[in-house]
């Protein structure tokens, strides 16, 4: 179902504006008394922003848009939806999911950017963390992080206008992921509102079984009011290199090989792309340069459909000296077996780096493709089963390119906590897939079927095959499915459902559980 509201025949689509006209009378009295710093938005524009995010696939209205002025709003929040039977409450980070998950269709969207309590990032200097709330976004913890203090996050996104709260519900990978986990394994602390209304701070040793369902829980348990996150010492600059390989067996070869050394890059990630001359999905994405070129004619005669790179970045300071950084960079790439003539280099500061994306997103929202439907679509896939991936899936079902990013690279379980809400592919090495799909300027809505129709294809080769994976940002409607993605999981995730939003108040746009009195 591509762009769900507009499928509503016109007597279904009554029947629900009744119900609206009625849920509405019902909890206009309910909000009536809600007594809060911050405010409540009933407007088209707020109503607008709490029924769209990036995805654009998804609509679902709410009844009023909440900005917080801090934990206790959000509280009181939650304690008025208890008392109606059918309020829910959906945290809305930056709205960058793909499938609705941060919608509540007639129920409360608490904006979490907009919580006043987000422009308190303290950093304890001595402890090396810091506290942010959970609507904050990570550039800004960054840029403050690194010019007030030298000091930075361990573990980030490859795009910062993601809020802590937000990747915190998932889990939040990047290049770094395979030294430090995902951005949840950096967190030591967090303040969160349950779905019984109730803040408490919670941690490994204090109230971890909330800390730790919290932690990947999409939502489900608690809104996360505030995050302790862990900090090193931020490098002034990086290099920034990606090598080409022809064949996949060299590119996973390689790429485990620097996940698993303990002399290796800081950050490692994975791309695949189509071997032609398209500007987006081509040859012309590889160079990191205008001043750099990608000579196709240098290519092995027997390269397939798709080629790969790896991403690599070593960071330095700049009191360092230039020879022993260049023999570093040498000594590393030096062990592996990219194509000789493709590999691209360029030196830039840290901060210009971990904000790569601001550029990408800059020129897409030029040509009008940041605010058109995004069906993206992200999996993890054992070690095992990622050969058969790349023949079938890489090499012919996507051959053409997702006229975006294909990210590919290998994560290791050891480095997530598995208390945390996350479920994860069985293997100690897995990968990350990414399908970053773009439309053109006006898509036709035949276009963004195909993209939805060709990930569930994806999806259900994966299945077929008996492919180990689980989807990250997993969207299912049914509970079927939801137990399936869970597995052995599942009753924990119940579990913890009952304990701490019993009445499955919280981010009803996962469609995991169902309102209840
Ligand atoms: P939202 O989409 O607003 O919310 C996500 C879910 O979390 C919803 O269910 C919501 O109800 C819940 N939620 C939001 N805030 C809170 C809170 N404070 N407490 C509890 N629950 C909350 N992810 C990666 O891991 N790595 C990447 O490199 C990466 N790159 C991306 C690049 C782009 C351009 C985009 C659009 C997304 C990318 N993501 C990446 C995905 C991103 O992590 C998810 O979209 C994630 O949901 C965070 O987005 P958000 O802060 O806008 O949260």
């Amino acid at each position: 179902e591509v762009v769900k509201h507009s499928f509503h025949s016109p007597n279904s689509a009554r029947k629900i504006l009744v119900a609206e006209n009625d849920t509405k009378k019902s909890v206009d009295g309910i909000l009536k008394d809600l007594d809060i710093k911050g405010s409540i938005d009933y407007g088209v524009t707020a109503i607008s922003l709490g029924s769209r995010d990036f995805g654009g696939l998804y609509s679902e209205k709410p009844l009023a848009v909440i900005s917080p002025a801090g934990a206790d709003d959000v509280g009181q929040v939650i304690r008025h939806a208890l008392q109606s039977p059918t309020l829910t409450v959906a945290a809305r980070g930056n709205g960058h999911s793909v499938n609705g998950q941060a919608m509540a269709h007639l129920g409360l969207v608490i904006d979490m950017k907009s919580m006043a309590d987000n422009k308190k990032i303290d950093v304890n200097v001595n402890y090396m963390y810091v506290d942010v709330g959970g609507g904050t976004l990570w550039g800004d913890v960054l840029k403050h992080c690194v010019s007030e203090y030298g000091l930075a996050p361990k573990s980030w996104t490859d795009y910062l206008d993601l809020t802590v709260g937000g990747t915190l519900s998932n889990a939040g990978v990047s290049g770094q992921a395979f030294r430090f986990g995902p951005q949840t394994s950096s967190v030591t602390e967090l303040e969160v509102v349950t779905g019984n209304g109730e803040k408490i701070v919670c941690s490994n040793s204090q109230n971890s079984e909330l800390f730790f369902s919290v932690l990947g829980g999409l939502g489900q348990f608690g809104i996360i009011t505030r995050a302790r996150v862990l900090l090193q010492p931020a490098p002034d600059m990086v290099r920034w290199i990606r090598v080409v390989y022809s064949e996949f067996e060299d590119f996973t070869h390689d790429a485990e090989l620097l996940i698993t050394s303990q002399e290796t890059f800081n950050y490692v990630e994975g791309f695949v792309f189509v071997n032609s001359d398209d500007p987006v999905t081509g040859w012309p994405s590889v160079p990191l340069n205008s001043n750099q070129s990608f000579d196709p004619t240098l290519l092995p005669k027997k390269t397939g459909p798709v080629l790969y790179y790896l991403e690599l970045v070593l960071h330095y300071n700049n009191h360092d000296d230039p020879s022993t950084l260049n023999m570093m960079v040498e000594k590393l790439l030096g062990k592996l077996k990219y194509l000789e003539h493709f590999r691209f280099e360029t030196n830039l500061t840290y901060m210009d780096f971990l904000l790569r994306v601001d550029h990408v997103e800059e020129a897409a929202r030029g040509s009008g493709i940041w605010a058109t439907p995004h069906p993206w679509l992200n999996m993890f896939i054992s070690k095992k089963d990622i050969d058969a991936f790349n023949r079938i899936v890489l090499q012919n079902i996507l051959k053409s390119g997702v006229n975006g990013p294909i990210l590919t690279y290998p994560l290791l379980r050891s480095k997530w906590d598995n208390r945390s809400s996350v479920v994860l592919p069985q293997d100690e090495i897995f990968y990350l897939v990414a399908l970053l799909r773009f439309t053109h300027t006006h898509p036709k809505e035949s276009e963004i079927k195909q993209m939805v129709a060709q990930n569930q294809e994806v999806v259900q080769t994966c299945i077929k095959n008996g492919f180990d994976f689980k989807l990250y940002f997993p969207h299912y409607e049914s509970t079927v499915e939801w137990k399936r993605h869970f597995g052995d999981q599942w009753e924990r995730f119940v579990d913890r459902k009952r304990q701490f939003d019993p009445k499955a108040i919280l981010a009803p746009g996962q469609k995991i559980f169902t309102r209840n009195h």
